[in-house]
């Protein structure tokens, strides 16, 4: 089967390798279309044996068991985890000391644990199915549940790769007055689109401080902006790693301001059923996707991505 390889520098490569073994309890999955994480930045870049992918959805090949059957398409759920302690069984499994991520997605053909399988709205194209059970869908949806907003609440959304953009649609849709930081000019209009009502260059710009800031962009400066930004008893939520050591003076901010700041990393099963209700609402998920491209053509596009000229790229696979 045909699997994409980062080799660094931003370069893939489609190479041959053989179909993955199916042992019982796993179930063997055709890929239709996956999904480039904006996470995934950093193997693009320094390279990885394989590749990062872990958003995508597919067809059941084989078995067929109670819940799923031969043929049928299915989203994936990237983490895995012991299935056994009590976070796992809390529908909490990100939280699991044994949970890891699961790669290798860009490729014709994945095994993965049944528990992986996400069933999805009937007639869901495979694009979409990769929206809703990836980061799109998912982090914006965690997001919701931890740090809600009313409609007519003014949520900024800063830093607008995929991940800021899901968080723009999702908030849009529930009712928020959402404003844009940052962004090249193609990212700044798919915010619009997604029903952000305003684009801000700098939180200077702002008129009033938000309530809530959404901190997509992942760098130590921005979150401190976000910090700033916020109204005093407000909530920053970080929705992308930040490598850099912060350093935060805790009496000013979370003593003085009463500020909450959290964060949300990727989803769990708890919040499947919340993302299905959303999906299925009408929240204009599918704007985000700019790129539907065959995997023998994946390179133009992940060049595209490394530059932030994209949303969403689908790589298509069969
Ligand atoms: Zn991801
Ligand atoms: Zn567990």
């Amino acid at each position: 089967m045909k699997t994409l390889i980062y080799k660094g520098k931003g370069q893939v490569e489609l190479q041959d390798v053989p179909k993955p073994d199916c042992p019982p309890g796993y179930a063997l999955i055709q890929i239709e279309a996956s999904a480039i994480c904006g996470s995934e930045r950093q193997a693009l870049i320094h390279g990885y044996p394989g590749n990062t992918g872990h958003e995508a959805c597919g067809i059941v090949v084989s078995p067929t068991t109670p819940s799923f059957e031969r043929g049928q398409r299915v989203g994936l759920y990237a983490i895995q985890s012991c299935r056994k302690c009590t976070r796992c069984r809390s529908g909490q499994e990100i939280h699991c000391p044994t949970a890891s991520v699961s790669s290798d997605w860009h490729s014709e053909f994945v095994a993965l644990p049944l528990a992986a399988l996400r069933r999805l709205p009937p007639g869901t194209p495979p694009d979409i199915g990769v929206l809703i059970t990836g980061d799109t869908l998912g982090l914006p949806t965690r997001a919701l549940s931890r740090a809600p907003s009313s409609p007519g609440e003014t949520v900024l959304v800063v830093g607008l790769g995929p991940t800021g953009l899901g968080h723009i649609a999702l908030r849009a849709h529930s009712g928020a007055n959402v404003i844009a930081l940052g962004g090249p000019e193609i990212r700044q209009r798919l915010a619009l689109k997604l029903g952000a009502s305003e684009v801000l260059r700098s939180p200077q710009h702002l008129r009033s401080k938000p309530s809530l800031v959404i901190e997509c962009s992942g760098r130590a400066e921005q979150i401190i902006d976000a910090l700033e930004s916020v109204a005093d008893g407000g909530t920053v939520i970080e929705s992308a790693g930040c490598s850099t050591e912060l350093r935060l003076p805790s009496s000013d901010h979370f003593v003085r301001r009463e500020i909450t700041h959290t964060g949300v990393f990727y989803y769990a099963s708890e919040n499947y059923d919340e993302m299905l209700r959303i999906a299925t609402s009408g929240a204009p998920i599918r704007p985000i996707c700019t790129h539907y491209v065959t995997a023998q053509r994946a390179q133009q596009s992940i060049d595209d991505f490394l530059d932030r000229q994209t949303g969403k790229v689908i790589l298509q696979w069969s």
